[in-house]
């Protein structure tokens, strides 16, 4: 079963001489249940394929579907739906609202979609994550890990379909890494959650189903349950 796929996909930024190719024709298939690592020099498109696979980015051409829902065709309307509904993201950066607690941030997307709190869920994912009794303080309360475990709980919450994670250990301490990256394949494991993962990070990569390489806007490596030296 495919979660989201990509066809032809090719995104080109400027013209003539300024032309940059970050997506060479790109055919990718992320299978549920699965947790994929996009890896690569910097440059080689790993953020805009996942831009393109989100709604975040238009491709030049070609097609990207999520959940059977074509994500190229969609107007701006589909677009936040889709976003609200079907996709979860994780940054690098944590992107928490500091004025919020752990809590509020988790539930704030549910909240400006005017969607129902699920409170069973929200306490077992809680539980998961490993937030305890940090709930109520706020982002600047938090180190930076369980900062980014509150993002990884927030992006659980409306049970998407995909999660798109950039760099989520880009930030982190090798500790607090594998934290987040221990309660992503939890997530996979217990709750078949799909992620899509961009990462400079072996160690990161380790913990994935799959690793995709990409270089210059191509796949060069794409590998189930790797042997990472291989690669590296
Ligand atoms: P990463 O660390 O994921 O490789 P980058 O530093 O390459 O990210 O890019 C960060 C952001 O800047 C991305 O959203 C990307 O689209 C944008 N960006 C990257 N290269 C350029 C460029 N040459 N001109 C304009 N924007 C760019
Ligand atoms: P990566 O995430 O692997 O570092 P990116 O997807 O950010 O790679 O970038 C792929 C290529 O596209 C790079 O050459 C980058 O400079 C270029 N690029 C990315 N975003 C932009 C942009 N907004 N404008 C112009 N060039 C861009």
């Amino acid at each position: 079963p495919v979660v989201a796929r990509a066809i032809h996909l090719h995104k080109q930024y400027g013209e003539g001489e300024s032309e940059v190719v970050a997506l060479d024709d790109i055919d990718v298939e992320f299978r549920r249940g699965q947790m994929t690592a996009i890896m690569g020099p910097s440059g080689s498109g790993k953020s805009t394929l996942m831009h393109c696979m989100a709604g975040l980015d238009t491709p030049t051409s070609g097609q990207v579907f999520v959940e059977g829902r074509e994500v190229s065709a969609m107007g701006q309307k589909q677009l936040t739906n889709l976003r609200r509904n079907e996709i979860g993201f994780i940054f690098q950066s944590f992107n928490l609202v500091p004025t919020l607690s752990a809590e509020e941030n988790i539930l704030l997307p549910l909240q400006i979609a005017h969607k129902p709190i699920d409170r069973d869920w929200f306490d077992r994912i809680v539980h998961v994550v490993g937030l305890g009794n940090r709930l109520g303080h706020r982002p600047s309360q938090l180190s930076g890990g369980q900062q980014q475990r509150v993002a990884c709980a927030r992006a659980m919450m409306q049970r998407p379909s995909v999660i798109f994670a950039d760099e989520p250990t880009g930030n982190l301490d090798s500790r607090s890494s594998k934290e987040v990256l221990e309660f992503l394949r939890r997530s996979v494991r217990d709750y078949g959650q799909s992620i899509v993962m961009v990462t400079h990070d072996p160690r990161a990569a380790s913990f994935a189903d799959r690793v995709l390489v990409l270089a210059d806007g191509s796949i060069t490596l794409d590998m189930d349950h790797p042997d990472y030296e291989e690669i590296l």
